[in-house]
């Protein structure tokens, strides 16, 4: 009976909410990202966004979720299938003919990477494009956008997670979720303060030579990884708490800390060959 009304309170969740790190994930990686860029890249972004916004300040944060109302608009159905690449959770790594047969959150950031990069393109898809790699570059680092497992007992695949019904310190969840917005926000209400924390408490001191590298496929086999060992890790039973988050959180701030100093790079790589 729980695992129904469970299930049942899933399907009066907003959509919106149960496909990406919630608003306060994506804010993180954008804000993380922003402190990084180069003054030439933020310059050269205000000049882009301003034809729509009006004005040339820039706040990553405010476009960094625009990519998840976008997809349930007519023009931006197709992209849908942008957010996520369902690595199977009982394989190693990330196979391109096996997991992007079709558009896949892999070849989604290569494409708008490329499409941002490419001076000759219209103002309007750059811009687009930039929006969208904001958003997509958070995606691949929930380990829950990267990973897809097979419920044993329903042979249906569990849609990254979506379909696993959880509580979480007590209340009605599912795994999916947890990982887009119930850590973070168990961690720090704001995600202005979970930047600030990240700013004075994970970064300083630490090398990230090693971490601002690899490609868009390694950042996925990462995340990939990460999903097996420990967002899938939860007790039969689907209740999760202090232990759980214990194992989960210092994974969280790590993603999000990583996914905005890979973002950062990508952005003055991509803005730096065009005025
Ligand atoms: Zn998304």
């Amino acid at each position: 009976m729980k695992r129904f009304i469970a299930i049942l309170s899933l399907l009066f969740l907003p959509l919106s909410d149960a496909w990406a790190w919630g608003q306060e994930g994506h804010s993180i990686v954008a804000e993380v990202a922003q402190h990084r860029i180069s003054a030439a890249t933020l310059d050269k972004i205000g000049k882009l966004l301003a034809a729509e916004s009006g004005s040339n300040a820039v706040s990553l944060a405010s476009i960094a979720s625009w990519a998840d109302d976008y997809k349930f608009e007519p023009a931006g159905k197709d992209t849908s299938g942008w957010h996520f690449v369902n690595i199977p959770d009982d394989q190693p790594s990330y196979n391109q003919a096996r997991d992007c047969s079709k558009p896949c959150l892999v070849s989604a950031i290569e494409k708008t990477k490329q499409t941002l990069a490419n001076c000759s393109a219209t103002p309007d898809s750059r811009r687009l494009a930039l929006k969208m790699l904001v958003h997509l570059v958070g995606d691949i680092h929930q380990p829950l956008h990267t990973t897809d497992r097979t419920d044993v007992y329903t042979s249906k695949d569990d849609r990254g997670g979506n379909d696993v019904p959880v509580t979480f310190f007590g209340k009605t969840s599912n795994l999916h979720e947890v990982w887009d917005t119930g850590i973070i926000m168990r961690t720090v209400y704001a995600w202005g303060s979970y930047v600030t924390r990240l700013e004075t408490s994970w970064f300083p001191g630490r090398d990230l030579s090693s971490l601002t590298g690899g490609s868009t496929a390694d950042w996925a086999n990462e995340a990939h990884q990460l999903a097996h060992d420990v967002a899938y890790d939860a007790p039969d039973d689907g209740i999760l708490g202090v232990k759980y988050f214990t194992k989960a959180s210092p994974v969280v701030d790590r993603q999000l800390a990583v996914a905005g100093v890979r973002l950062a790079r990508i952005l003055d790589q991509a803005m730096a060959s065009c005025s």
